[in-house]
């Protein structure tokens, strides 16, 4: 089972194709600026099984999953499974993390296990004082996208432009997925009371 603060499916605002996006709930970071506060407890969000979700996954279609946060890898064997299922059903797995790829090889086994089914990772903490003028996907300058396989390895977020979700559910509720910097989070707001951005790294 995974603790999960949300899964957006079909989505192309979370890297590259379309995608399943699963936001974990919790995070032990907490980096100043983070715009995801949310998501920090460990006890929030729903536990889902991870068989559900890849079934749900390969009926929408998609071609890979990205997992973001919260954390992912603060679930490591719950990650793991959910990585390694969707491996086995030929989806790609992208994952970002606020801890360092070298910080996160140096950990357990259940961590390491996680990392050898992820074939990009996005690494490094929000650094809100050193923001990414650049490329896509990130929000500050020292996150890196390390491949960990070849299955991303012509994906190139420099000059790509972020992609924004936004769905207006049957009740009037708006979710909005993908990157958002904090002037145009701003913007958004000021439309509708109810958007929520789910991501800023
Ligand atoms: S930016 Fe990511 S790693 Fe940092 S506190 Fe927010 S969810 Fe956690």
């Amino acid at each position: 089972m995974l603790r999960v603060g949300r899964i957006l499916h079909g989505t192309t605002a979370e890297g590259p194709g379309l995608r399943t996006a699963v936001w974990f709930q919790g995070c032990s970071i907490r980096c100043k600026g983070c715009v995801n506060p949310h998501l920090f407890s460990p006890r929030g969000g729903k536990l889902l099984p991870v068989a559900g979700i890849i079934e749900d996954s390969i009926a929408a279609g998609v071609e890979g999953l990205t997992l973001i946060g919260g954390e992912p890898f603060d679930q490591p064997a719950a990650g793991h499974a959910l990585a390694a299922a969707a491996r086995a059903a030929g989806l790609g797995v992208i994952a970002f993390s606020g801890y360092e790829y070298q910080t996160l090889c140096d950990r357990d086994d259940s961590t390491r296990a996680f990392l050898a089914k992820v074939d990009l990772l996005v690494d490094g903490p929000y650094q809100d004082w050193n923001p990414e003028t650049n490329r896509a996907l990130v929000g500050s300058g020292n996150q890196r996208f390390i491949h960990l396989t070849d299955r991303y390895k012509n994906y190139r977020p420099e000059g790509v432009l972020n992609r924004v979700d936004i769905r207006v559910r049957p009740d009037g509720t708006i979710e909005v997925a993908g990157f958002l910097d904090s002037a145009s989070l701003k913007d958004l707001s000021s439309l509708t009371s109810s958007a929520r951005t789910l991501r800023v790294r």
